[in-house]
């Protein structure tokens, strides 16, 4: 597919858009306090092929001291282009901008009003007003010094006056950036990249290709960072995120990616690579097999060519023997009389000689398409004989829940944590799996910050959001149930509120 062409960018020594090969980039977690630590971290994303780094500048005391991180890096021989990220202060970013080669600023909290009066047109109005005080200043600055502006739209942290006019949606998620794009534009200012994330991939996917089709119809080209935010952890992280940005790429959208994981940031490198590079190859060819549908299962079916299939109702060599027999025979069937009427239709790829994470990227990417466009009734993945067929399946179910088509475990969400993150968030995440993975249907949010965590979970059932030294608060929806539980007693809460709720499933 054409690819929506950009301007380019220049974010000190690289550039993003114009054609330029794909860039990826990612967080630290480092306190921004600690310049040893920060520095360290940033050397080791860039030699494994980080080349742009976000650091959080949750105050103006972070925000001053990277110029003592920019400084070490140099004098340890990096020229690393840094981005400030900010979240409610416009004073740091501005302290930033003259630091750091790009800045990073949310619409949904960078200045936007908390007054709680009923809106209007005319509030709204003047809403926009106080945010251009607030954001003309920054670009004066950023002109100034040649730094550029990405406008980072959150799913989970649209502001009020946004959900007011157009509500929890793609369409106001692209409203949103395009507020602040006016601003900038109005003002001369053009250094600009922008991202619509969310933690739903098909949010995430269909702001950014209305995004882009709003700037189509304006002639406008800025370049697109993609990403998919609170992914978490492990498989579903990597699912959730070779879908979003995955299926973005192959339609030839999106100039820098950021694959959001809650590990160590120099894991979602080598996966970023992957999903940049099978975009550019030529999918795997979907093979179509018709089937009767199974009394007692739901779909989409997921199907696996080892015996221990996790949706056949094949229980012995024989009759997986005799399945096989039965689809090639359907198979044969089809091609002789065309389409067969009432049969369910799979979609069966092979990925021969790859290892697990190839294959779940590879397969999320081929089979995101066809589930959420509601093309087939299942998947079918086969890999090597030597990889376990629970881990396939693991892969195929995964596929299913992040797509939406069926929903087969709990879904968590879950931020990369940040310098805001004062406890071990992987491993309690990780706690937190390990106790309720079994609760279909419910969503449970494990967030780093109550800065920025309570509105990015937005939409789980439960949530444990970091509140202190490991402290965390435990959350119903939106409402505080408890507040700065230590760490070690933390799952337990969790597991007796959903207790309490009649949620819980033995
Ligand atoms: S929610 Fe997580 S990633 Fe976002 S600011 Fe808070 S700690 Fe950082």
């Amino acid at each position: 597919m054409k690819h929506f062409k950009t301007k380019e960018i220049r974010i000190g020594n690289i550039s993003i858009g114009g054609g330029q090969p794909m860039l990826i980039q990612s967080m630290t977690s480092a306190d921004t306090l600690n310049t040893k630590s920060t520095v360290q971290q940033c050397i080791k994303m860039f030699e494994t092929g980080c080349k742009l780094i976000r650091i959080s500048a949750p105050s103006v005391k972070a925000a001053q001291n990277l110029s003592e991180i920019k400084k070490e890096l140099a004098k340890q021989g990096y020229n690393i282009p840094l981005v400030a990220d900010i979240h409610f202060n416009p004073k740091a970013a501005e302290i930033a901008a003259r630091i750091v080669e790009k800045i990073r600023i949310n619409p949904g909290n960078f200045a936007d009003s908390k007054k709680k009066a009923k809106r209007t047109d005319l509030t709204v109005q003047n809403e926009l007003e106080e945010i251009s005080s607030k954001l003309i200043p920054l670009l004066n600055v950023c002109k100034k010094h040649h730094t550029a502006i990405r406008i980072g739209v959150n799913h989970g942290s649209l502001s009020k006056r946004i959900l007011f006019q157009h509500g929890n949606t793609p369409g106001g998620m692209v409203e949103s950036a395009l507020e602040y794009l006016q601003i900038c534009r109005q003002n001369d200012f053009h250094d600009i990249v922008l991202s619509l994330k969310a933690s739903n991939i098909i949010t995430m996917i269909q702001s950014n290709r209305l995004m882009v089709k709003k700037m189509q119809e304006r002639g406008w080209d800025y370049p697109l960072h993609l990403g998919v935010t609170e992914a978490g952890n492990a498989t579903e992280g990597r699912i959730k995120s070779a879908a979003g940005i995955g299926s973005l790429l192959r339609e030839g959208i999106g100039d820098t990616i950021r694959v959001s994981l809650t590990e160590n940031p120099l894991h979602e490198i080598p996966v970023a690579k992957k999903i940049i590079q099978y975009a550019q190859k030529q999918p795997a060819h979907l093979e179509t097999w018709w089937m009767e549908r199974p009394d007692d299962t739901e779909l989409p079916l997921v199907l696996n060519n080892k015996k221990n299939m996790a949706d056949l109702f094949v229980r012995d060599e024989l009759a997986y023997d005799q399945m096989q027999h039965r689809y090639a025979m359907e198979k044969a069937q089809r091609s002789a009389s065309g389409k067969l009427s009432g049969k369910l239709k799979i979609l069966k790829a092979s990925y021969p000689g790859l290892a697990l994470e190839d294959i779940m990227i590879r397969a999320t990417m081929d089979f995101t398409k066809p589930l959420i466009t509601n093309q087939c009734d299942g998947i079918w993945i086969e890999g090597d004989e030597e990889i376990p067929a629970d881990k396939i399946n693991e892969i195929a179910f995964g596929i299913l829940q992040a797509t939406k088509r069926r929903i087969t475990k709990t879904e968590f969400i879950s931020c990369p944590s940040c310098a805001r993150t004062l406890f071990d968030i992987e491993k309690l995440l990780e706690k937190v799996k390990k106790n309720t993975s079994h609760l279909k249907g419910l969503k449970i949010g494990v967030m780093g910050c109550i800065v920025n965590g309570p509105g990015e979970m937005a939409g789980a059932d439960y949530g444990l959001v970091g509140s202190g030294k490991n402290q965390v608060t435990l959350y119903k929806g939106q409402n505080i149930q408890k507040k700065n539980i230590p760490l070690e007693k933390a799952v337990k809460e969790l597991i007796k509120l959903i207790k309490e709720n009649k949620e819980w499933q033995d």
